[in-house]
């Protein structure tokens, strides 16, 4: 089976994990503050928190970001669950806005004004032009799960010049990888100074080594990165630009050839942006049947993803009449073929192939 998504792991990647396992420090050690220096450094913000997931880091977005009971949110229909589910985890209630279907991400002009905050997701890497919207939001927090690395036509995606925070995923199928993780970066002391408290306990630091007390002073968790994974992704993080360029020559490679197909080509990225191309996520006729035919043969596609108002847990979601149209007649088509560093070029030939056959069958 070829995969939608795959990590790339390599023998750097696996001594610099060898070598924290050697050391004194398994977690919250020496490497964990110097991969979020490395990774603010890259995305040009202030400061990078690192958390055991992106899913905690939004958790924890939302909550120094004050959101509670009451609270609207509002995030697109077409990404995965965690991105309302943090709402959620806070008492608010996500407000869902319907996709632009020409970027497949959240169509800015229907922020509602006075919104509490926004969660806008940068789908299959392409960033939203958050320089662009109209009226800035009480809150923005950027789901940059998919988009480390990419660039929109104004800046680096997690330097925040137009949101509060941004959140990134190292989960194995994601830009980069730490096996479980995710980040929060941002150029809010405040925020910053809050998010690494809400990852350990709420537990203000003590830094007088001659006394032993310590103050949990708010509600926290345990959502930390281990120094073992911080290794594993600082290492990673200096591959990340050749692997946003495999992952680009390899979405070129797919316009060129599936361009005859009876198929519709992704959103590409403006002039002046880079795509991050997490996902390449194609539109097919009859579906169901090409998904199925071509995981039968080998092409371990998937889509992403069933909406968020499609799931139970979705029953607090006041749905407008007529749903989110955009969303669902794009999540219709949707599959996502197999983009990573590391498909070879005879592997994408497969794909290629076996879609070609397959449409044939199902066009
Ligand atoms: C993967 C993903 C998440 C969750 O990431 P984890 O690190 O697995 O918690 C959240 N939002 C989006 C859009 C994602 O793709």
């Amino acid at each position: 089976m070829i995969p939608y998504g795959r990590q790339q792991v390599d023998a750097a990647d696996i001594a610099a994990v060898e070598k924290v396992l050697k050391s004194d420090w398994l977690t919250t050690g020496p490497v964990i503050t110097e991969f979020e220096m490395a990774l603010a450094d890259y995305v040009g913000a202030k400061y990078a928190i690192t958390f055991s997931s992106a899913t905690a880091a939004l958790h924890a977005a939302c909550v120094v970001a004050g959101l509670g009971p009451g609270d609207l949110v509002h995030t697109s229909p077409l990404t995965f669950i965690a991105s309302a589910n943090c709402a959620r985890y806070v008492g608010a209630t996500p407000a869902l806005i319907d996709i632009d279907p020409s970027t497949f991400n959240i169509d800015t002009d229907q922020i509602t004004e006075n919104i509490q905050a926004v969660i806008p997701v940068h789908y299959a890497g392409l960033p939203v032009e958050l320089g662009a919207i109209p009226a800035r939001p009480r809150v923005i927090i950027e789901d940059a799960s998919h988009a480390l690395g990419a660039r929109s036509t104004t800046e680096r995606v997690g330097a925040t010049t137009h949101s509060d925070m941004c959140v990134f995923s190292f989960h194995p199928v994601k830009p980069i990888t730490t096996g479980e993780g995710g980040a929060v970066t941002t150029n809010n002391a405040d925020y910053a100074q809050a998010l690494k408290e809400f990852r350990s306990h709420g537990i203000k630091a003590n830094t007088d080594p001659l006394s032993w007390e310590y103050n949990a002073t708010t509600l926290g968790y345990n959502y930390r990165l281990t120094d073992i994974q911080a290794a594993l992704g600082l290492s990673q993080l200096r591959k990340l630009d050749r692997f946003i360029a495999e992952r680009n020559a390899i979405a070129e490679r797919y316009r060129e050839k599936l361009s005859e197909l009876p198929l519709e080509l992704p959103p590409a990225a403006p002039a002046g942006a880079l795509h991050g191309y997490h996902l390449f996520a194609i539109r097919v006729p009859q579906r169901r049947e090409v998904f199925a035919e071509l995981r039968k043969r080998g092409i371990g596609v998937q889509v992403h993803y069933v909406p968020v108002h499609h799931h139970g847990v979705s029953a607090d979601i006041e749905i407008p009449l007529g749903g989110y149209p955009h969303a669902d007649s794009v999540y219709n088509g949707l599959i996502s073929i197999p983009t990573f560093p590391g498909l070879t070029e005879s592997e994408q030939d497969i794909v290629i192939a076996t879609l070609t056959d397959v449409l044939e069958l199902h066009g």
